[in-house]
């Protein structure tokens, strides 16, 4: 097997980076707050940049991949076994790098309450008023859940209000619920956004989805708003899957992260109603449907009374509570400890399933068992550099990512170390397995100047730096850096793009196509020999780059204006 060796790259000469790096700062937006007067970039001599890149070997990323997507380790299911056992190792591993407990109370670990919730499907959605009254199935027509933690949940005769995207967007000029009181009753809402609806650039972010797109925003707002009920209609395109993923996605247990108040501030139910569903409750109030999507989609549009129409539904859940661990470990800054960089990936994958005849382990060997290796390398790297970063450097193996990227939200609501002192971080979820490429895909290019950071990372090997290519499907919102962006902390989330050196572009999106439908959360996910890491190698050289030169920095990258997340960033800078 051809072992690629990243020490044997070759980066810039630090006079050129510290050219470039004056260069990009002059761009930035004037400083707020605590930020400094002045940009730095002090970064260690060459020579001890590549010694330290040495150590990164494929040979170790393959062993600690191996180790954690074995059987033995039974899909790292949290509360699990497995999840001891994972804790364990990347315990035993940073110990043995001479890296620091960075949890709580001087521990590897942050607890992260959850709960568990499971509704008894036996439910039914009933519309009274109108041409009614009328019955929805669950599952097959609608499904709805409720992430307050009680054994019974619901509401009768709820009115109802459609409210467009259910939108509270200032910096696009948009707010659907400006002329509307929807507290106690049902609101019906769109997926996605204007923006992707009418495909006008000028609208939202265009084709690319914003938050206000994503559902866990609609039920957000829904409960800021002090709706009964949220009820998404679900469609294909806007949404970016077919209604059997919603179906599967929402019935069965659901984990939720438990507030004080146990989640009594969020809405009573949490839904979504298939098209055909949404079109026939529309047309009991005499309305139709498409007509006033259509106006949903043109700025101004006021939210609409569904008349007479109530809706009334009731959840039994069966309720378990538990809790799982997120792992972090760090190297302390030297001259600015207080200030901190964060390389992040879940450990946490489905476990297993003891109904599935033969292969019942979920081994999450690309995902992400590999993340996870690969931050141990890079921590391995960041231990040999001298002198070490000025910044504290974090490496955290954040869990319930599969179950909703509940363990960075914990974290991003309940932070070890302030989040206006973070200055960003580097998401890593799955290696690219097909070989190495010309170019590197940022997922939310365009969000916020680590986007620079990333370009200067990948010069020395000479790769490209794109946009993802397909930013309607909301993969920003799906990954773990995303629960500390919507806190304001900018994160980068990019990899391996497809176009291969050695097979071109079609052959690469044929085989990660291929991988998505054979492998993707499915007990093939597992290690294998024959992974060609060439790709992944590449990548981790650019994200060690990146943290580099955010920790041997004294500058907090800024989102870009017209971004989602640069109000709350701003005003904790500021503060
Ligand atoms: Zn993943």
């Amino acid at each position: 097997m051809f072992q690629t060796r990243i020490g044997r790259l070759r980066f810039l000469p630090v006079m050129t980076f510290g050219l470039s790096m004056a260069l990009f700062s002059a761009c930035e937006p004037s400083n707020v707050g605590g930020l400094p007067e002045e940009v730095t970039v002090n970064l260690p001599s060459e020579g001890a940049i590549d010694e330290a890149l040495a150590s990164i070997t494929e040979e170790e990323i393959r062993e600690h991949t191996q180790v954690l997507a074995s059987d033995e380790f039974g899909g790292r299911g949290p509360s699990s076994r497995g999840e001891e056992l994972t804790i364990q190792y990347l315990t035993e591993q940073s110990a043995a790098l001479g890296l620091e407990p960075a949890g709580e109370e001087g521990t590897w670990v942050q607890e992260v309450p959850v709960v568990a919730i499971t509704a008894d499907p036996d439910m039914t959605l009933t519309i009274n008023g109108g041409s009614g009254p009328a019955t929805f199935e669950y599952g097959s027509e609608f499904v709805a859940g409720t992430p307050r933690v009680v054994e019974r949940v619901g509401f009768e005769g709820s009115e109802m209000v459609f409210v467009g995207y259910g939108a509270v967007a200032p910096e696009f000029g948009w707010d659907d619920y400006a002329e509307v009181d929807v507290s106690g009753k049902t609101v019906i809402v769109l997926v996605n956004d204007p923006g992707f609806a009418t495909q006008d650039p000028d609208l939202f972010k265009g084709n690319a989805m914003t938050y206000y797109g994503r559902w866990t925003y609609k039920y957000e707002e829904g409960a800021r708003q002090g709706a009964a009920a949220v009820l998404i209609v679900h469609e294909t395109a806007p949404a970016a899957y077919g209604w059997a993923t919603v179906e599967n996605g929402w019935t069965g247990t659901q984990f939720n992260l438990v507030a004080e108040d146990n989640n009594m501030d969020r809405v009573a139910a949490e839904g979504w109603i298939t098209l055909e569903t949404a079109e026939s409750i529309f047309e009991m109030a005499g309305l139709d449907y498409q007509e006033l999507k259509a106006r949903a989609q043109v700025p101004g549009f006021e939210a609409v009374s569904l008349g007479d129409l109530t809706a009334s539904l009731e959840i039994t859940n069966t309720i378990e509570r538990s809790s799982s661990k997120n792992f972090l470990a760090r190297i302390p800054g030297t001259t600015r400890p207080d200030e901190v960089v964060i390389y992040m990936g879940h450990w946490d994958h489905f476990g297993m399933d003891i109904t599935l005849e033969g292969d019942q382990v979920y081994n999450g060997a690309v995902d992400n068992a590999s993340g996870v290796a690969t931050i141990l390398e890079i921590a391995e790297a960041f231990t040999l550099l001298d002198p070490g970063p000025e910044r504290t450097v974090v490496f955290w193996g954040t869990t319930l990512e599969e179950q909703g990227l509940l363990g960075s939200a914990y974290y991003a609501e309940n932070p070890v170390y302030p989040l206006h002192k973070t200055a960003a971080a580097i998401n890593i979820d799955a290696l690219p397995i097909t070989g190495a490429t010309h170019d590197y895909t940022i997922i939310g290019f365009g969000n916020s100047g680590l986007d620079e950071y990333a370009v200067r990372a990948n010069a020395p090997i000479d790769r490209t730096v794109k946009p993802n290519p397909e930013p309607e499907k909301g993969s920003f919102y799906r990954s773990d850096h995303f629960p500390l962006a919507k806190q304001g902390v900018p994160a980068h989330y990019g990899s391996a793009g497809h176009d291969n050196i050695e097979h071109g572009e079609e052959w690469s999106r044929a085989q990660s196509d291929a991988w998505t439908a054979e492998n993707y959360h499915q007990v093939t996910d597992e290690y294998s020999a024959g992974w060609d890491l060439g790709g992944a190698m590449q990548d981790v050289f650019v994200w060690f780059r990146i943290g580099l030169e955010l920790a041997y920095s004294n500058a907090f990258p800024t989102w870009n204006e017209g971004t989602e997340f640069k109000a709350i960033r701003d005003a904790m800078m500021g503060g």
